[in-house]
């Protein structure tokens, strides 16, 4: 086994897809400390600044001394509080649907509605630059899998018409993980009507930051519960703490409580994760200056790098990619930047596409003009 291993990790190497993991020693901030040095860090998905934030700190320490650090046991054992099922109330009506059901992870409510909906006699269909964790649920689910180019909606329509499954989900991230840009969902609802096709939204990225209570790319839209009927969101990123869950109609959450392998077969999240997401989301909502900052700098940081000529893809998402091609030049960009005391990592295959290798930027709102002036100045030097 060890020379399988050995070769496997060579190959990486080889491509330079080599990946390793810095360790940093303090708070969740803009500015991370690593190996002794502050190091000014565009790369998390903490983009409202509340993984930080000290109400969070105080909710999950009252929340541990009531309930204990772990639930104990899965959801239908002994794991589903009482904070739970409370926070489901709370994101139902934060996505104005119905019901939500929680999840461990993103991954897993990805991975368990997917399987719960579709099977070997119903057909998937995914924009190709889909999040992993779906790519992964539609191949677990057995489903006839059939990826449209980004955004594509010509070959969406073809591949639709040509279906003849008995059930066809189409699934699309709200925004696009690693270019920023948002799926064109008004058209993607248009279709699912058209083609009697089911429609899932992943608003990993949306939520919290897009639409003027952070209701993400639906609120973005204007569009409602009967346009998507199923959304999954994430609790991790701009919410800044940790979980997901998947919100729809009652019937919807019933189903998967019945039959979503990855939240039956699991343990519950601490109750006091939930707990302090309540929190979480209520500052979400009512901070709307945190989404106002974030928009101010994202402004800040897209007319700098015009001024300096620095490409950048068309989005208004604090998630600004700078594409490199290949993954040689990404690595060498984010090296030097590292040495100027700057933390932005390299994307690579296959998380992107071959020859995208790029940059991803990411804007907090706990960001200062100051620090993007640094940024696009080390950039200036090293681009
Ligand atoms: C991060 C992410 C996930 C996974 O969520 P986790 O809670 O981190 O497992 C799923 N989908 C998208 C689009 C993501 O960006």
């Amino acid at each position: 086994m060890n020379s399988y291993l050995q070769s496997l990790i060579q190959q990486r190497q080889e491509a330079d897809l080599y990946r390793t993991r810095r360790q940093h020693t303090g708070p969740q901030t803009p500015t991370l400390q690593i190996d002794g040095q502050p190091y000014l860090a565009f790369c998390s998905n903490d983009y409202l600044g509340l993984a930080s934030d000290s109400r969070l700190k105080r909710a999950l320490q009252d929340s541990v001394e009531h309930y204990a650090v772990g639930s104990g046991a899965s959801h239908l054992i002994t794991g589903h509080t009482k904070a739970h099922h409370d926070l489901e109330n709370t994101l139902a009506v934060f996505t104005q649907r119905e019901s939500a059901l929680l999840f461990s992870t993103g991954y897993m409510a990805n991975l368990g509605v997917i399987t719960a909906l579709v099977g070997r006699r119903d057909a998937i269909f995914l924009d190709k630059l889909n999040h992993a964790s779906l790519v992964d649920a539609a191949i677990l689910s057995r489903a006839q899998l059939h990826r449209y180019p980004h955004n594509k909606l010509s070959t969406l329509a073809r591949l639709l018409a040509k279906s003849t499954a008995a059930h066809k989900l189409i699934v699309t991230d709200g925004v696009f993980s690693m270019d920023g840009d948002i799926a064109p969902l008004p058209d993607l609802v248009e279709l699912a009507k058209t083609h009697q096709a089911w429609l899932m939204v992943d608003d990993a990225h949306g939520l919290g930051v897009l639409g003027n209570t952070g209701g993400g790319t639906l609120e973005h839209y204007g569009l409602t519960a009967q346009d998507v009927p199923v959304l999954m969101g994430t609790l991790g990123k701009a919410f800044g703490v940790f979980g997901a869950f998947v919100a729809g109609s009652a019937l919807l959450i019933e189903a998967l409580i019945q039959s979503a392998r990855s939240y039956i077969y699991t343990t519950a999240l601490p109750p006091a994760i939930a707990e302090t997401v309540q929190t979480s989301l209520m500052l979400a909502k009512t901070d709307s200056w945190r989404r106002q900052r974030l928009q101010e700098l994202i402004r800040y940081f897209r007319n700098a790098a015009a001024q300096h000529h620095i490409p950048l893809m068309d989005t208004f998402t604090p998630i600004q990619p700078i594409i490199l091609g290949e993954s040689q030049k990404a690595l060498a960009v984010s090296a030097a930047l590292y040495k100027q005391g700057i933390l932005v990592t390299a994307i690579r295959p296959p998380t992107v596409p071959q020859g995208s290798a790029r940059l991803r930027i990411t804007i907090s709102a706990l960001h200062e003009e100051n620090q993007i002036d640094r940024l696009i100045k080390a950039l200036v030097n090293v681009l």
